[in-house]
């Protein structure tokens, strides 16, 4: 499949959205991660990032919009906790789950009775939503189960190779995303909001706003469909040390001597006073706090995955603060293994 690639420049943005009229797909930045789009109104084409992705039709699609009014839109219903938490965080990376319109095409809902939606604040994602002046269908710009692309590189070794090649795709250039985690998802559709997915906006700020939020009954019905299956996960095995620094620190100098995780093959993506204490070879510095780490996850897996001669992976994280918890929650995902001290 050809990926080609635009400038975030009025004549890019412009192409992008004629791009999307015309039933393509178009890779663009969001301050998440990159998103991979269609017209949110065109069935077919939605159904070709289903394609792309090798993502499964039971795992639905979030809706991109300009603003809440477009979002209410799409909804059957705008209950007070949409209206709330839209207007204290909107633009920016929180997505809402309400109840849909008919009129939402059933691929984007995964044939759920509910819609995913989210207005973004990225000025690119902004201006291609303009463009557009439809909902913009949009997932990570991944192959499904892969970590998510973070700048317009990520995306495109992600999604060029010789699979669907009837399908075109445009990928707009916009930088890195600056937050580097997907929107943190809730369900306001009935009852108390659930937190479905821990994201780019901490959990504590939306409690601040309506309340503690629940969590998805286990065993119940599916609420988001997509946390069932394998994610983020790089093709080299993971191991995640959920550990704080010291115990983190003294298990590297263990086992990198040892058979276990041998530093000669073995890559390390850890907090930059980790990263410096353990004097692996293979390394990226997730930073010195959450939101560097955030920004700094998909891309270091992914560096540390193309790195030759190794052929295993450890990450070190365990901090639940801000952002913090969604490194956690992709980190676990990830991982093959989660070793705690
Ligand atoms: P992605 O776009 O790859 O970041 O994934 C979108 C996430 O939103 C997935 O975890 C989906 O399962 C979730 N999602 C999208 N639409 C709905 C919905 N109607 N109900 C519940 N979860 C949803
Ligand atoms: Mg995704």
């Amino acid at each position: 499949m050809a990926v080609t690639r635009l400038a975030a420049s009025d004549e890019g943005v412009r192409r992008a959205g004629a791009a999307l009229a015309a039933g393509d797909l178009v890779a663009f930045p969001t301050e998440t991660v990159y998103g991979l789009g269609a017209d949110g109104t065109n069935p077919r084409a939605v159904a070709n990032i289903y394609r792309v992705k090798g993502r499964p039709a039971d795992n639905p699609l979030i809706l991109h919009v300009a603003d809440a009014a477009a979002a209410e839109a799409l909804a059957r219903e705008w209950p007070d906790d949409a209206r709330r938490l839209a207007e204290r965080f909107w633009p920016g990376p929180l997505t809402l789950v309400v109840p849909a319109r008919a009129a939402v095409p059933a691929v984007v809902r995964g044939g759920l009775d509910t819609v995913a939606v989210r207005c973004p604040s990225h000025p690119v994602a902004r201006r291609l939503l303009a463009a557009a002046g439809v909902p913009v269908a949009a997932p990570s710009a991944n192959r499904s189960g892969h970590p998510s692309p973070t700048t317009a590189e990520g995306v495109a070794r992600a999604l060029g190779g010789p699979t669907t090649p009837d399908v075109t795709v445009w990928l707009v250039d916009g930088g890195p995303s600056s937050i580097g985690v997907e929107s943190t998802v809730v369900d306001v559709s009935g009852g108390r909001p659930l937190l479905l997915r821990p994201g780019g906006l901490p959990t504590t700020a939306i409690e601040g706003v309506v309340g503690a939020l629940g969590t998805p009954a286990a065993g119940g019905p599916a609420r988001s469909p997509g946390m069932r299956y394998r994610h983020y996960a790089p093709d080299r095995p993971l191991v995640l040390l959920a550990m704080d620094p010291e115990a983190a620190v003294a298990a590297l100098a263990r086992e990198g001597a040892r058979d276990r995780w041998p530093k000669a093959r073995s890559g390390l993506l850890a907090p930059r006073r980790i990263v410096e204490a353990a004097g692996w070879p293979a390394a990226v510095s997730l930073g010195d706090s959450p939101h560097e780490a955030a920004a700094a996850l998909f891309e270091g897996l992914m560096t540390l995955d193309r790195w030759p001669g190794l052929d295993r992976l450890v990450a070190v994280w365990n901090n639940q603060e801000g952002v913090g918890g969604a490194v956690m929650d992709r980190l676990e995902r990830a991982a093959a293994e989660v070793v705690q001290a």
